[in-house]
C-alpha cells in the first residue's frame, strides 16, 4: 500500500516544475529555488546558470539579482518558506507560479511535520511499551537507544543511573563515539573536595540543561566539577522521574558538530522522551527489584529448607540411635546368656548396617588368646579360639582403631575364613570397649560386591560398640554371677537354719534391755498401744502408766563408775518389780527410767498405793562398791481415760510430766498426773515467756540480799544475791517456782547475768556511799549452765571493770552438778574466774557423793554448808558430825567455811562453838531488797555477839 505522500510531489519535484514553467512562457536565462530549513537553507531546484545567482541569505539581506533579474519571497500562512530567483525576462504569471509553488511547499512541510510527529508519537508509545515485556535492563536500554535514535541524532547518548540511598549514579548505558568507555559509577554529592561529572550536576539540580561547549566549561569552572577530557560542542540533559516524581537518574545526548545544535522541536521531543524514559525505566527497575526480592527470598527459604531437611533426617538418626541404646540397655538385662545377649544384638545392628555377617572377637588376655563368642557367617563355621596372628581383627586390637578394608585384601592371617573358603569383599571392624579396657572387637563383613562398607557404616558400628562394652562386661558378669549364685543358694539353705535360732534371740533382745533383761522402750511401746485399743475397744482392763525416775543416778554414776551404775540399776529394776502383781509390766525405758503398766486399776487411790510403794522402796540404802548409798525415785503416775486421751503415747508423756513435777518439787516422791498438772503445764510455758519479758524489762526481776556474819565478831562479812520475781499479777514469786524453768528453757544464763550485772551495780552504789568496805565478800549464784559459755569470764571481767569494782569483793556461787556435768570446761571457766581475781564458792556443800574430790581437783575459796545439816544440828548428832567433819577439812585446805540456814541461838551458839567462821540464816536476817535493809540491825549483832560471849 502506498502511503499519501508517495501521491504528492516532493518540494523538489513542485520547484523543478514551476521552473519548467517559467522557462516555457518567458525568456529566463537562469532561476533557482531556496527554501529555509530551520536555521539553514538549501536550494530546492536550480535552471541555467543558477550558481550565478545571488543565495538566499544574501536575498534576506536585500540583495537582488539586478535589473534583468528579480526575486519573490515564497510565502504560505503567513510564514515565510523560501525564495525564487531568476535572471532575464520573466512571464507576467511568476507571481501566480511562485504562489502556487509556496502553496505546495508549504503543504509538503506540513506533511513532513506530521510524519515526524506520527514517528515520535509511535517512538514514545514504544518506549513505553519497553517496560511491558519482561526483558532486563541490558536488554532494554540498546533498545531504548534505538528507539531514541529514530527521533533525533543519538550517536551520543547515555543513561545514567542515581542510586538514592548511596547517592551514587551508575551508567548502565553508554555510547559515545569520541569516548568509548562510560565512567565509572560517580558520586552525587562528593566529598573531601573530590570534583563531581556534569551529569551529577544535573542530578543535583533536577531541571533540564541544555549547554553549549563554552556553558559547559563555564559551569565546570564556576562550580568546581570535573573538566570532560574532550568537551561536546553540544550537552543535551534531562533527569528521569519516575511517576511518584522521585528523581531515578538522568538520559544525556551530545553532540561533538559545531555546525548542528539541537533544534528547538529536537529539545522539545527530548524532554518529552525523557519523561517516557523515566516512567519506563522505572517500572523496569521496580520489576528487577522485585524478582530480585524473591530471589533472595526463594533462595533464603530454599536454604531454610534444606536445614530443616538435614536436621530432621539427624534427628532421625538420633532417634534411631537412641532407640538402639535402649534396646542394647533392654537386651543386657533381660538376656539370660551371652550368647543370647549376641545374637540380639546382631538383630539390632542388620536394622542399621548390611550386617548379615557378623563377629565378636574377645581378647582374653590372661592365656593371651582370640575368642569368638558369635559367630554368624554366610560362609564360615563357628570359630575355634586361636592365638593372635596377623589378621584384622589383631590390627584393630593393637591399634585400638576401626579398621575399615575395602576391597577386601583377603589377608590369609586374618583368619575369619579359613584357605580355600569364599573371600569377603568388605570388611568393618571397630574396637569393643568397657571404660578404658579394651576387650575385643565388634566386625561385619560382605561377600557381595555391591555391599560395601563406608565410614557410615563405621559410625554406627562404633556407636553399638561403644554401648555394649558395657552391656558386654555386665552379661558376662552375669553369666558368672549365675554360677556362684547356684553355689550360694545351697549354703543359704544351710545357714538359714541356723539363723533360725539366732533370730529368736535377736528378737528377744531387739524387745528387752540387755542389762535387766526388762522390756525395753519398744516393747513398752507395743504393750502400751495394745493395752489401750483393748481398753478402747471394751475388752481390756482400765490401767495406769506409772513413771520412775531414779534421782541422781549420774551423781552415783560419775562418781563411783558405770560398774556401780548397772549394779544400781539392776536392784531398781528388782526393786520395782517387788512392788508389782505378776500381770503388771515392767519396763526400762534407758538410762535412771522405768516404766509400769498396771492393770485393773479402776481408780486413783489403787494407782497411789503402789507409786507410796515404790517410791519407799527407795528408802532403803543399797549398798554399792561397799558404800550405802540413797538414791531415791520419783515418780509419776496417770491413769488410762477414755475422755483425756486420744493416743496411748500420751499417757506415756503425762506419766512422764507427772514424774517431773515430782522432781520439782524435790524429788523422792509421786505425782499423780491431774487435771490442774494439765493447767499447770501451759502455766509453765506462759510462765517462760512471761520471764523472756521480765529479763528484757526493768524491775521485774529484784536481787534481795541476806547478809553473812562473822561468827567471831559478829561483824557484817558479805551479803548473798538471791532473784526474786516481782510478777505485775502472780505477786512476788520465790526462785524455786521458776528457777527449774529457767533451767529447763535456757533462760537461766540470761538471768545469771542479770543478777551479776545486777548486784554489781549495787556493790558499786554502796561503795560510793561508803556503805560497805573492801573486807566485804558479795556471794552471787552461777547456774551449772554457765559453764558451757566460753564466753562468761569475759563478760564478768568486762562487769568488773565497768564497775570499778576490787575483783575479790565478788565470790561465784558454784553447786556440784556444773562439776559433774562438764569437769573439763569447768576447770577452763574456774581458771578463767580465778584470772580475774574473783573467788569460788561451792555451794551446798556435802550433799554431793564425791564433793571431796572435788576440792581436791579444783581450787574454791569457800565452803558453803548446806542447810539440811545446820537444820538438825543440834538435834542429830549425825549432822553434828558432819558439820564439824567438813569444818576440820576446810582448815586442813585453808578454806573459808559459811554455814546456811542458821535459825535459831542454839544453832548459831554450836556453830561458833564448833569453829565456824561465817553464818548465814533467817536468825539473822531473811533475804530482802536493797532498800529494805536493816543496816542498824545488822551492826548491832557485833555488840550482841560480845555480849553473849
Ligand atoms: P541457795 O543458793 O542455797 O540459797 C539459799 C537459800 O536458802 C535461799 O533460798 C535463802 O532464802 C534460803 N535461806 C536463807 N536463810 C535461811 C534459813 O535460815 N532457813 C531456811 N530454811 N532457808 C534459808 P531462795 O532465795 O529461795 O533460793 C533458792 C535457791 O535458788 C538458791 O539456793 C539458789 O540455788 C537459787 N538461786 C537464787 N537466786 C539465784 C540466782 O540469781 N541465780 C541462780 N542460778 N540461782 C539462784
Ligand atoms: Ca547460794
Ligand atoms: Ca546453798
Amino acid at each position: 500500500m502506498m502511503s499519501t505522500a508517495e501521491y504528492l510531489e516532493t518540494p523538489e519535484q513542485a520547484a523543478g516544475r514551476a521552473l519548467a514553467m517559467l522557462q516555457q512562457t518567458g525568456g529566463l536565462s537562469a532561476a533557482a529555488v531556496w527554501i529555509r530549513e530551520g536555521v539553514v537553507w538549501r536550494q530546492l531546484a536550480g535552471s541555467g546558470a543558477a550558481a550565478g545567482l545571488p543565495a538566499a541569505d544574501a536575498l534576506d539581506k536585500g540583495r537582488l539579482p539586478g535589473p534583468d533579474g528579480g526575486a519573490l519571497e515564497l510565502t504560505a500562512a503567513g510564514q515565510r518558506l523560501g525564495w525564487l530567483v531568476w535572471r532575464g525576462r520573466a512571464p507576467e504569471t511568476v507571481a501566480d507560479i511562485a504562489a502556487l509553488l509556496a502553496g505546495h511547499l508549504y503543504c509538503a512541510a506540513l506533511r513532513d511535520e506530521q510524519a515526524a510527529a506520527r514517528v515520535a508519537n509511535e517512538t514514545m508509545l514504544e518506549i513505553s511499551l519497553l517496560a511491558g515485556e519482561g526483558d532486563g535492563l541490558e536488554r532494554i536500554l540498546p533498545r531504548l537507544h534505538k528507539l531514541m535514535s529514530r527521533l533525533m541524532d543519538a550517536s551520543n547518548f547515555y543513561i545514567a543511573l542515581y542510586d538514592e540511598e548511596c547517592a551514587t549514579l551508575r551508567f548502565p548505558f553508554y555510547v559515545d563515539r569520541h569516548d568509548p568507555a562510560p565512567p565509572a559509577s560517580d558520586s552525587v554529592f562528593p566529598v573531601n573536595g573530590a570534583n563531581s561529572s556534569l551529569t551529577a550536576w544535573l542530578i543535583r539540580g533536577g531541571k533540564p540543561m541544555v549547554l553549549t561547549r563554552e556553558r559547559i566549561l563555564e559551569i565546570c569552572r564556576q562550580h568546581g566539577l570535573a573538566q570532560p577530557l574532550l568537551s561536546a560542542s553540544f550537552w543535551m540533559g534531562a533527569p528521569l522521574v519516575n511517576a511518584a516524581g522521585n528523581l531515578i537518574g538522568a538520559v544525556v545526548l551530545q553532540l561533538y558538530d559545531e555546525q548542528t545544535p539541537f533544534s528547538s522541536a529536537e529539545q522539545l521531543l527530548f524532554m518529552f522522551a525523557a519523561r517516557h524514559v523515566g516512567f519506563a525505566l522505572d517500572r523496569v527497575l521496580y520489576r528487577s527489584q522485585l524478582e530480585r526480592q524473591v530471589w533472595l527470598r526463594t533462595s533464603e527459604l530454599e536454604g531454610a529448607n534444606a536445614r530443616l531437611r538435614a536436621e530432621v533426617s539427624g534427628r532421625k538418626r538420633a532417634e534411631k540411635f537412641q532407640d538402639v541404646l535402649f534396646r542394647i540397655a533392654e537386651l543386657s538385662n533381660t538376656s539370660l546368656s551371652l550368647e543370647a545377649f549376641l545374637s540380639g544384638l546382631h538383630r539390632l545392628l542388620s536394622e542399621m548396617v548390611a550386617a548379615r555377617n557378623c563377629l565378636v572377637a574377645l581378647y582374653d588376655t590372661v592365656n593371651d588368646c582370640i575368642a569368638f563368642p558369635y559367630c554368624a557367617d554366610e560362609h564360615a563355621q563357628s570359630l575355634q579360639p586361636r592365638k593372635p596372628g596377623k589378621g584384622y581383627i589383631e590390627q584393630v586390637l593393637h591399634s585400638g582403631r576401626p579398621l575399615l578394608i575395602d576391597p577386601y585384601g583377603g589377608d590369609a592371617g586374618a583368619g575369619d575364613a579359613d584357605d580355600g573358603a569364599i573371600r569377603p569383599k568388605s570388611w568393618l571392624g571397630v574396637p569393643l570397649y568397657c571404660g578404658h579396657e579394651l576387650l575385643g572387637v565388634l566386625a561385619v563383613q560382605s561377600y557381595e560386591s555391591d555391599v560395601v562398607y563406608n565410614f557410615r557404616d563405621q559410625e554406627v558400628l562404633e556407636f553399638v560398640a561403644n554401648n555394649i562394652g558395657a552391656a558386654l562386661a555386665r552379661v558376662r558378669a552375669l553369666e558368672s554371677l549365675q554360677l556362684a549364685y547356684a553355689e550360694l543358694e545351697q549354703r543359704v539353705r544351710e545357714r538359714t537354719s541356723e539363723l533360725d535360732a539366732v533370730n529368736a534371740q535377736l528378737e528377744f533382745d531387739s524387745l528387752h534391755d540387755p542389762l535387766t533383761k526388762l522390756p525395753n522402750r519398744s516393747y513398752l511401746s507395743k504393750a502400751l498401744r495394745r493395752a489401750w485399743d483393748a481398753y478402747l475397744a471394751g475388752n481390756g482392763d482400765r490401767f495406769a502408766v506409772v513413771f520412775i525416775d531414779l534421782d541422781r543416778f549420774k551423781l552415783v554414776n560419775d562418781t563411783l563408775g558405770h560398774l556401780a551404775g548397772d549394779h544400781l540399776l539392776f536392784e531398781a529394776g528388782a526393786r520395782i518389780r517387788a512392788c508389782l502383781r505378776h500381770y503388771d509390766f515392767l519396763a526400762r525405758l534407758g538410762g535412771d527410767e522405768f516404766a509400769v503398766l498396771m492393770f485393773g486399776m479402776d481408780a486413783v487411790d489403787e494407782c497411789e498405793t503402789i507409786a507410796r510403794r515404790i517410791v519407799s522402796e527407795f528408802e532403803r540404802p543399797v549398798i554399792l562398791a561397799g558404800r550405802e548409798v540413797f538414791s531415791t525415785a520419783s515418780v509419776g503416775v496417770v491413769l488410762a481415760d477414755r475422755e483425756h486421751y486420744r493416743k496411748a503415747e500420751d499417757l506415756l508423756r503425762d506419766a512422764d510430766h507427772a514424774m517431773y513435777c515430782t522432781k520439782q518439787q524435790g524429788r523422792q516422791g509421786y505425782t499423780l498426773f491431774s487435771h490442774q498438772l494439765r493447767i499447770d503445764q501451759a502455766d509453765q510455758l506462759a510462765l517462760e515467756s512471761e520471764l523472756r519479758r521480765a529479763l528484757e524489762e526493768e524491775g521485774q526481776l529484784i536481787p534481795y540480799y541476806q547478809p553473812f556474819i562473822d561468827a567471831g565478831n559478829g561483824k557484817l562479812s558479805g551479803f548473798e544475791a538471791l532473784v526474786r520475781w516481782q510478777h505485775p499479777q502472780r505477786g512476788l514469786i520465790s526462785p524455786a517456782l521458776f528457777l527449774p524453768m529457767a533451767e529447763e528453757s535456757g533462760l537461766i544464763t540470761r538471768l545469771d547475768r542479770y543478777m551479776v550485772n545486777a548486784a554489781c551495780a549495787q556493790l558499786q552504789a554502796w561503795r560510793a556511799d561508803g556503805q560497805v568496805g573492801e573486807d566485804i565478800a558479795l556471794h552471787i549464784n552461777l547456774s551449772s549452765a554457765n559453764f558451757h559459755d566460753p564466753d562468761l569470764a569475759g563478760w564478768i571481767g568486762g562487769r568488773i571493770a565497768h564497775y570499778q569494782l576490787p575483783p575479790a569483793m565478788l565470790h561465784l556461787e558454784i553447786t556440784e552438778s556444773a562439776l559433774i556435768d562438764q569437769p573439763d570446761t569447768a576447770a577452763t571457766t574456774m581458771q578463767a574466774l580465778h584470772g580475774l581475781g574473783v573467788r569460788l564458792a561451792l555451794d551446798d556443800f556435802g550433799t554431793g557423793y564425791s564433793a571431796l574430790s572435788y576440792l581436791h581437783r579444783y581450787r574454791f575459796d569457800v565452803l558453803k554448808i548446806d542447810q539440811s545439816f545446820v537444820f538438825d544440828l543440834d538435834r542429830k548428832e549425825e549432822s553434828a558430825a558432819i558439820v564439824r567433819a567438813i569444818l576440820a577439812l576446810a582448815r586442813a585446805l585453808d578454806l573459808d567455811v559459811v554455814a546456811e540456814g542458821v535459825e535459831t541461838a542454839s544453832q548459831l551458839a554450836m556453830l561458833r562453838e564448833m569453829g565456824c567462821a561465817k553464818l548465814q540464816g533467817f536468825y539473822f536476817a531473811a533475804p530482802a531488797p536493797a532498800w529494805g535493809l536493816d543496816w542498824a540491825r545488822l551492826a548491832r549483832f557485833e555488840q550482841e555477839m560480845r555480849d553473849a560471849a
